[in-house]
């Protein structure tokens, strides 16, 4: 089953709000196996909507629309819906019983345009919103379904979550959808897709396979769709153990889990407290490992050494390292490791220099050229990256490759 996606709001095209709806959708609608064939965007006018809906229906049957519903003027999206459907708009007493219950609560007035918000299609079906005043609308004929929500992101989710997805998973009898991730790191997706090639070639064809690249990370994603869901579940366990096991140390997960997520869960399962010590990156691997709950259970925190002074003072740096091999040098992040374990009281430490750009660089030590040291009290391991020009995606791909690193070590891959 497929459908498309209509999002309405002048804002959308002007680029002053980011389509966050038509994505959180697709995603949605995915999981539950349908599959999105179109996306588009329209302004407010009514003959914008008109050919949206009539491009949006002349692709799918069932089209999901967001915005437009609201108490403003430009807000017509209802008016044009029964235009749309032959229909007429009624008075719907429940909605406006349940607005006057919300502004009663907040004490606030119900102003007209309030009221004039509760005529719907008569055609259609309410789906209260229970985030805000403006209903869900399912409207629904011989040859198509449209579902109408708010436009603001978490009234047109709980529309969905509360009804929308229920109904639409009823819609979609034929066929079954299941996942199977696998989360790698340190390794392209050009190299995973040829070192599983003939894995792949042996998929049987309601099995299909994705490689969704993040930073410093690659999803490997099997899907399976049909309608033998037992079969299919069973085949996609198969396969995905199978690219699993020939994908070695570079997965570290299986399903949503992050990288963060498993370097607390390998850290707590060994009993050892970890501690960062941070130049470029300024706490942002700290900032990633407290993100999970629960972290202090294994995390102890961070010293943030940006300049030469903090590294020497609070990490202990000799003055020497600094001036013989500068700040961004394997000898310096190893020493800033020493530093961290014992004036953090961790078992094991992570320590990142380098230069995040965009300018800074020298022929010897370009801009984007990263140091990372992880290691205990026994034994430091190094990686030197060199990356390009963008200060935050440096940051960022840092962060994922000192996690990774700290994995490795962790699990005594390295
Ligand atoms: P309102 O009652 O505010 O008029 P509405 O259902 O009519 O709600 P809009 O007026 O279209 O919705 O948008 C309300 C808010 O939601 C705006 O801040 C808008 O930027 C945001 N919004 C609308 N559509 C989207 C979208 N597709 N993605 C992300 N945000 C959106």
């Amino acid at each position: 089953m497929n459908a498309a996606i209509l999002t309405i709001g002048d804002e959308l095209l002007n680029g002053q709000t980011i389509d966050t709806n038509a994505a959180w959708l697709g995603r949605r609608l995915n999981d539950i196996g349908i599959t999105v064939i179109c996306k588009l965007s329209v302004g407010d006018q009514r003959s914008d909507i008109i050919a949206g809906l009539d491009s949006a229906f002349n692709q799918s049957s069932i089209v999901l629309v967001t915005g437009g519903l609201g108490p403003t003027h430009d807000d017509i999206t209802k008016k044009v819906l029964a235009e749309y459907f032959n229909d007429e708009l009624v008075f719907h007493q429940d909605t406006y019983d349940r607005i006057l219950g919300y502004f009663e609560k907040r004490g606030r007035q119900v102003t007209e345009a309030h009221r004039a918000q509760c005529f719907m299609p008569q055609k259609a079906r309410i789906i209260t919103n229970k985030k805000g005043t403006a209903p869900g609308m399912w409207i629904q004929d011989d040859s198509r379904v449209l579902l109408s929500m708010p436009g603001v992101p978490s009234e047109m989710k709980g529309v969905m979550e509360d009804v929308g997805l229920v109904r639409l998973r009823d819609l979609n009898t034929d066929s079954h959808v299941t996942h199977y991730i696998i989360q790698t790191a340190g390794i392209g997706e050009t190299m995973i897709a040829e070192r599983i090639s003939d894995i792949v070639n042996q998929l049987p064809p309601d099995i299909a396979l994705a490689y969704l690249p993040g930073i410093a990370s690659v999803k490997v994603r099997l899907t399976a769709k049909g309608q033998k869901a037992d079969w299919l579940r069973s085949a996609l366990v198969s396969y995905g153990s199978q690219i699993t096991s020939r994908l070695g140390t570079k997965v570290f997960g299986v399903g949503e889990t992050t990288l963060q997520e498993t370097v607390g869960r390998l850290a707590q399962n060994r009993g050892l407290l970890i501690g960062t010590a941070e130049s470029c990156t300024g706490g942002s691997i700290a900032r990633a490992l407290t993100s999970i709950a629960g972290s202090s259970a294994y995390f102890k925190g961070s010293i943030v050494a940006y300049a030469n002074e903090v590294k020497m003072q609070l990490l202990k740096v000799p003055k020497d390292i600094l001036n013989h091999h500068g700040a961004v040098s394997e000898e310096t992040v190893r020493s800033m490791v020493q530093g961290a374990i014992p004036r953090l009281g961790v078992d094991t430490a992570i320590a990142v220099s380098g230069i995040a750009g965009p300018s800074g660089g020298s022929p010897q030590k370009p801009v984007g050229t990263i140091w990372i040291a992880v290691g205990d009290r026994q034994r430091i391991v190094t990686r030197r990256l060199q990356l390009a020009k963008d200060r935050q995606l440096n940051i960022d791909y840092t962060v994922v490759a000192s996690l990774d690193l700290l994995r490795l070590f962790l699990e005594k891959a390295i």
